[in-house]
This record gives C-alpha cells, structure tokens and sequence, in this order.
C-alpha cells in the first residue's frame, strides 16, 4: 500500500532539541496525514493534556500523494488535542505547503514543549534552526509573512504562521499557509500559540520518489477539462439550492432562509473573483480569488460554510461585507467559520443583526481578546451563557452550514462525530443534496440506511485525508481508481479510515467522551435509532470504542501515562 516514507522528526521546544523517529510501520498501517497524525498523536500525547499545555503535540504530516502531480493533492494535514473540543482532531488546509513538506524527506514534523520566547522554526533536509523572533509579538499573517520572505526569501507557500489569535490562544485560532489557507477548524492555532510558535517553514530537495500509476493522469485530465461549477463559484455553488430546500442557517440558527440570499449566492462571488485560484498541483482549480476595488478588499474566498456564518448568519446580504470579514479572518488568524458563528451569537444577544461595523471590530477584538472579544474567543460552547444565547455547537464545536435540520442523515453526522458539528468529516451533506447521481443519493429527510453509509463515509473521508486527496475529487475517484493509486484492495483502503476514526474515538473515550457528547441542539425524527444503528456499525458500546474493537498496534495506555 502505497504510504509515507521518511522519519518522524520530533522538534521539542522546551530545549530547542530535535530527534529523528522510524515511524514506517505507523505509515504502512495509516497511510499519512490524517492517519498517520492520529496515530502519532494517540500514542505519544498523554490522554489528559491540556490542549494549551506543553504535553499535547502538534503533528503536521503530508501524505504519500503530494509525491505525485495529481489535481485534488495540494492538501496536508495538521493533528492535535483541540483546544476547542477538547478530543484529538485533525485539520486539512489546502495550499502549496503539502508538496514543501515533502521536500524535507520527513514523513511527519511533531512539535512537544513550549519555547521560553516567540519563536520560528526552519525544518529543511539540512536539519531544524530555531529562531527568536519576540519582534513579531503580536504581528499579523501577512506582516509575518513579509518577514519571512524579506528577511530569509522564503515565500508564504513554504510556511504555517499563526497571528494575534493563536498567539493570545483564541479556541478557534486557524494555522495559516500561504496568508490565505487555513487549517482551520479546532483551534491549531492557539495550540501553536501555546507553544511559542509563530510559524514553521519547510523546504529541501529530498521529497520520497514514487512511481504513480497512469490513473494520476487521466485524473488530471478530466479535472482540467471538466466544466464544473465549483471552479466558477467554488462551494458557494450550493447556497441557492440550500436556500431553496429551507436549509440555510440565517440569523443564527434562528431561521433556514434568507431573504437577502441574493446578495450573497454564488453569482455574487462570482462577479467578485478575478482570476482563478488553485491548489498545487491541482487543474480543477475551484478557489475564489475575489476583490471590490471600490471597497478596497481583496482576499480569497469566502466559501459557502463563511457565507453563511458571516452572511445569512449574521443577517448581512452584501458579498463585499463577507469579503471583508473572511481577509479579517485571515488576517488575524481565525476560523472563519466559528468566528461568524460566535459573532452572530454576540448579534443575537445584542439584537444587532446586519450590523457590518459592529461585526468588522469584533473580529479584531476577538484576535486581542479585547472587550467582549475576549469572552467570544472561548467560543460559542463556554460563552453562550454569558452571552444569554442558546448553544448552537456539538462537542464545542459550532455548525458548519449544511442544514441538519433537513438533511437527516448529515445532522446523525454532526451528532456522532469525533470532530463535532463539522461538514467535512463525513461530507454527507453531499449525497442528501439533490444533486447526485441516482444510484448514489439518499432521501435526505430520515433514518433508513444513513447509519451504515455515515460510516462508510467516515472512513471514506479519513482515507482521503490520510493520502492526501481532496474531498472534492469526489466525481473522479472511484474505488477502483483508489485501488490503482494506493496499490490495495478498496477494503484494505477503508480499514485504515476504519483504523483513524476508532482511535480518534479511543482517545476522546479516554478524556471521558462518551454516549452523552454524541448530541444535537435540535430534534429530527428518529436521532437516537440513527446512533444505535452507527455505534453497531461500528463495535461500540454507548460511544465507547470496547477493547476488542481497538485496532490491533493500539497503545491501551499512552506512552506519556
Ligand atoms: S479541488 Fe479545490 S480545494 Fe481541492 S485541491 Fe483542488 S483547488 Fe484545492
């Protein structure tokens, strides 16, 4: 099975030491990325770390794809205990750091230990070079960036930078790459902030050769010819749609329509974008560069899920307002997501919806932990009281647009999963839609049958973030496409998603999650059938992963107990 090679480098902060890991029996066994930064994280993090804590260790790794030039692999991932919901989670940001990674010849970098001062850390194939940098206390992504071009030439595509948010421990604060890709979802940031870590930079000449079947080509090939919306409107695409079904989150989860959709719908991005925007590597190319010169913004994006956050969310119905906010997000270092979300909380306790100042301030406010900023930078789980506002989160985490509410099957998986009330872990949402092909699409309202295919694609969605291979190469990859790219049977492939959500799960258990975190602020018909059926799906007894149903290598106690 075709897997990471190159050793674990652990860069330890508390004595600025690094040590080099044999890490390929983990790689045969988890692939990379995801798996892989699961796996390590599982093992070698103590299972009650404080997430802001010196003991947690931040893993980024790449995957055996980013070898190759396929469209959908410019991905890498980024492992560790949220600060947001406290379990193990994983985070995937886009860009072209991936493939830089992969240059240092190493197969995972792990960082341990807090820096005693603001530090930045080079990794190449030459070895790891610590430095202080205390004058960019308090610097944004884009002004860290310019230094680091100024000052070393290395460009923002070979670097994870964190700003004002992280470095203050913002629960949602993003890892930043390229000042416009994020890791984004759970808080990395403020993981990165804890340690004194300003940014990482890769580089090196000593990325693994691999030989790549055929498929990778004809895979490009139809990416670079296919005429699909997502390149013109990218995930905005569906807003209308969404919209249309009464399943768009509007003015904080109170209402599933906007009014004001018009403003904000993927013809609204699409007038904004100006060129095309891409990943490495990648020919489908979906990103939104966009700019209003009248306004002055430029930034890239928003996405659907920051559309509406920002947007029906928060009651505003002018793109170029979103706009404004996602560079602010980007700026800062914040998930754009839950910063929406958390702000329109704030908007509904404060009855100012639509209030597009209130909202621009509340961003930086939010990256200081300024004023009330600092009570929203907890998030909308251990703020929403102060605030006098309902708790619109799953395991800390907030919703990601795609409507539970009317999707049945995506609201089981907000409910269940290891992440929380994230889209991506499962990506449902997309066979609820009408938008599938027919043999693949699901009646979106019900129970019947979604447990089973929920756990399917868990592990399909982990399979693809361990890789790496992006989510929306989901009208190219077919199982038999996985199997020529891997070198391994489709089962074998999907054992190993198998592999990373139970461990996942394992060390959540271990933090004491359990039955009662798997949950909705909401009702749908039949939720609790929906759960049995998923914990038999997958050996679990009250949320509990049973030592029988542990992966085989699983460390019952971790290494650091
Ligand atoms: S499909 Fe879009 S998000 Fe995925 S790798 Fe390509 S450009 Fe990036």
């Amino acid at each position: 099975m075709l897997h990471n090679t190159g050793p674990l480098l652990t860069v330890d902060l508390d004595g600025s030491t690094t040590a080099e890991t044999d890490i390929e029996s983990e790689s045969k066994r988890y692939i990379g990325g995801r798996g892989l930064g699961t796996k390590l994280v599982h093992d070698r993090t103590p299972f009650d770390a404080d997430p802001l804590g010196p003991e947690n260790r931040l893993v980024f790794a790449t995957g055996p794809m980013q070898t190759s030039n396929m469209s959908f692999t410019g991905r890498m991932s980024c492992t560790a205990v949220s600060p947001l919901t406290d379990g193990l989670l994983s985070s995937n940001a886009g860009g072209f750091m991936s493939r830089n990674l992969a240059d240092t010849g190493y197969g995972a970098i792990e960082f341990t230990g807090a820096a005693g001062e603001l530090t930045v850390v080079h990794v190449t194939d030459e070895g790891c070079e610590f430095e202080p940098v205390p004058g960019l206390e308090g610097a944004t992504v884009p002004e860290t960036a310019a230094y680091l071009e100024e000052e070393h030439g290395i460009e923002s595509d070979r670097t994870a930078i964190i700003g004002p948010g992280g470095e203050n421990e913002v629960r949602f604060a993003s890892i930043m790459t390229t000042e416009e890709r994020a890791f984004g979802r759970g808080g990395l940031g403020a993981v990165m902030g804890s340690k004194n870590l300003k940014a990482l930079t890769v580089g090196g000449d000593s990325r693994p050769e691999v030989d790549v079947p055929a498929t990778a080509a004809e895979i490009h090939r139809e990416a670079a010819t296919d005429d699909h919306i997502m390149k013109r409107q990218g995930t905005v695409s569906v807003l209308e749609l969404a919209n249309e079904m009464d399943g768009l989150p509007s003015y904080y989860f109170s209402e599933q329509s906007f009014d004001g959709a018009d403003g904000i719908n993927g013809d609204a991005v699409e007038e904004k974008k100006y060129k095309k925007g891409t990943c490495s590597a990648c020919a489908f190319a979906c990103k939104l560069p966009t700019r209003d010169e009248a306004r002055g913004v430029e930034t890239e994006g928003p996405e659907f899920e920051v559309v509406m956050a920002f947007g029906s969310n928060s009651g505003v119905d002018d793109i170029v307002d979103v706009m404004i906010s996602n560079e602010l997000c980007d700026r800062y270092g914040l998930d754009a997501i839950s910063t929406g979300n958390t702000i329109a909380a704030y908007l509904e306790s404060e009855a100012a919806f639509g209030d597009t100042e209130l909202i621009h301030e509340l961003v930086g406010k939010i990256a200081r932990r300024e004023g009330v900023g600092d009570t929203l930078a907890e998030g909308i789980d251990r703020a929403h009281d102060e605030l006098g506002v309902g708790n619109w989160s799953v395991k800390g985490m907030d919703f990601a647009a795609h409507e539970g509410r009317i999707l049945h099957g995506q609201a089981l998986s907000y409910a269940v999963a290891n992440r929380g009330a994230d889209h991506m872990y499962a990506t449902f949402y997309s066979v609820e839609y009408p938008l599938v092909a027919a043999e693949d699409a699901m009646e979106p309202s019900g129970m019947d049958g979604k447990a089973d295919r929920l756990v399917d694609r868990e592990n399909l969605m982990a399979l693809n973030d361990s890789g790496i291979v992006c989510k929306f190469s989901r009208d190219y990859m077919t199982p038999e496409r996985y199997e020529t790219l891997f070198g391994a049977d489709f089962e074998e492939l999907m054992a190993v998603g198998a592999r990373t959500v139970t461990l996942e799960r394992h060390f959540n258990n271990r933090r004491g999650f359990d039955r009662a975190d798997d949950t909705l602020p909401y009702e749908i018909p039949e939720l609790d059938r929906g759960i049995e059926e998923y914990y038999e799906a997958r050996g679990w007894e009250n949320g509990v992963v049973p030592a029988e149903a542990l992966p085989g290598d699983t460390a019952v106690e971790s290494s650091a107990d």
